[in-house]
């Protein structure tokens, strides 16, 4: 199908962007398309005005400063995945940005995009969550940063007002010492998480945990903490009977009812496999990390 018909801009600065989405209570951003034109041309947006970031030389890059790693709105995906100072900071995040559509999508796709579309099995949004990122937003009102576990609301939805651009993602280093992890199960490779699970293990001197994190997509309406596992492993040697007992607290949280790809039940077997392995290969790398 052809989209519908909609009025184009192209600002080449922020504030005119800014300006152009404000004009039009149905305008809507255009970043990397890869989500937006499908939805055009399937009739599942409409919007009247379509302001096209790509031309804004402000919003491309990305830098780290103070423990974080940012992001600019325009930064394609591969770009991120790419980035040898970003491998360094944070090895979680290459490794992740690889389960992330193909090639030629992580080409043109863009990070900050994948956050503003907010699919509850998309990777970006798990990596944001569990690392505790935000996400800054500039609007008519002025600018405003929103955590990671504030800004996905839902499916496809976030906190990020109609009028607001995102302007940057803010990704956390890797706390010295930390292991990671991230894996999912697909249908094909470069498909959406039937179910993914990322994790952050640090260790202390005698081996028992004493930070980790967990977090989970495609197994509700958007990506998750896994509070409840993180709870039964935090302090312990990270045995046997503790990750199986964090991988049953993590499947109690699977709240996706059954569709086309899995039903509830593979899920949630899906999730207590994902958050055993991914627990264990996060606490060996930690290892070799202290
Ligand atoms: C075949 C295929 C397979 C895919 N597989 C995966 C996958 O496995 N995992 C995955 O995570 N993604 C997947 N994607 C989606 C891809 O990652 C998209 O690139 C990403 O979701 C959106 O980024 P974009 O820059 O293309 O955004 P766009 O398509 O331009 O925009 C997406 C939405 O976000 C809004 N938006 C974008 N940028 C901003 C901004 N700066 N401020 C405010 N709103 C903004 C737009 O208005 C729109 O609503 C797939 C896409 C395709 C076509």
């Amino acid at each position: 199908m052809k989209p519908p018909l909609f009025r184009y801009q192209a600002p080449k600065t922020l504030k005119e962007a800014v300006i152009a989405l404000a004009s039009d209570p149905d305008a809507m951003v255009l970043a990397g398309g890869q989500s937006l034109l499908p939805a055009l041309n399937f009739r599942l947006a409409s919007p009247s005005l379509l302001v096209d970031i790509q031309h804004i030389d402000e919003l491309k890059g990305i830098s780290i400063a103070h423990g974080q790693i940012i992001v600019k709105a325009m930064t394609r995906h591969r770009e991120l995945e790419l980035d040898e100072r970003v491998r360094q900071a944070n090895p979680l995040i290459a490794e992740t940005m690889a389960h992330v559509a193909h090639i030629p999508i992580r080409n043109r796709g863009t990070v900050v995009g994948s956050l503003c579309h907010a699919d509850g099995a998309a990777e970006v949004p798990l990596v944001l969550i569990l690392l505790g990122g935000s996400v800054v937003v500039e609007g008519p009102s002025g600018r405003r940063e929103i955590e990671a576990d504030k800004f996905f609301r839902f499916h496809l939805s976030t906190a990020r007002r109609r009028d607001e651009i995102a302007v940057e993602a803010r990704f956390p280093v890797l706390p010295a010492g930390s292991g990671w992890a991230f894996d999912e199960l697909t249908r094909r490779h470069g498909d959406y998480a039937i179910a993914g699970v990322g994790a952050v293990v640090r260790l202390d001197a005698g081996g028992h945990a004493n930070d980790i994190r967990l977090a989970a997509c495609g197994v509700a309406s958007r990506p998750i903490r896994l509070l409840e596992a993180e709870k039964l492993l935090s302090g312990t040697a990270l045995g046997e009977a503790e990750l199986k007992a964090a991988g049953k607290a993590a499947a109690d949280l699977v709240s996706a009812p059954d569709d086309m790809h899995a039903t509830n039940a593979y899920r949630r077997r899906v999730v207590a496999a994902l958050v055993r392995r991914m627990v264990a290969k996060a606490a060996a790398r930690a290892r070799t990390r202290q």
